[in-house]
């Protein structure tokens, strides 16, 4: 296993231990997390979650909070409800930059298929730790 595999898996326990059961949209907020990490090299995260406000698509909050300790008890963590797009817009404070990464509709679309159709969310959350990255997400900076 690399590093970079090493790692994630990881934050994937860990996050699953804060959010109670393992599920692809919680992989989704942890590795948002990992890559909002990686852009801010040290920097202090603030960040602002745009997704449904009902789970699944929820569980990406707690996949952010568990991996950037940004949380809505530090406040450091906001979160606003979106009929569909899931976007993770994060503040480096450090570097006085906005990374905006979003989840790509259609990886939503299967998952949310694939959900309604009774496949392991276990299975899901493993296949979505091991999707490229740029299937899974638009990253911006700004
Ligand atoms: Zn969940």
């Amino acid at each position: 296993m690399s590093c970079e595999e090493e790692e994630l898996r990881t934050e994937i326990k860990d996050a699953e231990k804060l959010h109670g059961h393992l599920g692809p949209f919680l992989v989704i907020g942890v590795r948002m997390g990992i890559v909002a990490k990686k852009i801010g090299k040290g920097s202090r995260l603030r960040a602002t979650v745009k997704v449904p406000l009902l789970t699944p698509f929820s569980c990406v909050i707690d996949g952010i909070q568990s991996t950037t300790k940004c949380t809505i008890g530090n406040q450091k963590l906001k979160t606003e409800n979106s009929p569909k797009d899931m976007t993770a817009r994060f503040n480096l404070q450090d570097q006085n930059k906005i990374v905006a990464i979003r989840v790509n509709l259609l990886t939503v679309e299967e998952l949310t298929n694939k959900i309604s159709e009774h496949a392991s969310m276990e299975e899901l959350a493993w296949k979505v730790a091991k999707m490229p990255e740029s299937q899974l997400f638009t990253i911006k900076t700004q």
